[in-house]
């Protein structure tokens, strides 16, 4: 069997099933580039790895980013923002 995602979680009795994280997220992070200093903390402290390194900038997968805000809490440009999610 294939996933496209990295992330699976056995749920219930029928089988295993893939997870997006992302589904549980109330708030998202916005990163402002233009105060973006490129020092990779974020990436460093995502607990599900959900910023990726790019071309040397930094970018949120938001599949399964699930809004903890420790990138926010953690960087020292404060330039990641917590907003909340569209509907909520
Ligand atoms: S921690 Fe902040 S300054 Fe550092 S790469 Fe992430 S968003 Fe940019
Ligand atoms: S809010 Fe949490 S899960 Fe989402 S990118 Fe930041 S540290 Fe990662």
């Amino acid at each position: 069997m294939k996933f496209k995602s990295k992330y699976i979680v056995p749920i219930g009795c029928e089988g295993i099933y893939q997870l997006n994280t992302g589904d549980w997220r109330t708030r998202r992070p916005v990163m402002d580039k233009e105060k973006c200093s490129r020092c990779g903390i974020c990436f460093l402290y995502c607990p599900v790895f959900s910023i990726e390194k790019k071309g040397g900038a930094f970018e949120i997968n938001y599949d399964y980013c699930k809004g903890c805000a420790i990138c926010a809490y953690e960087c020292p440009e404060k330039a990641i923002n917590m907003v909340p999610e569209e509907g909520e």
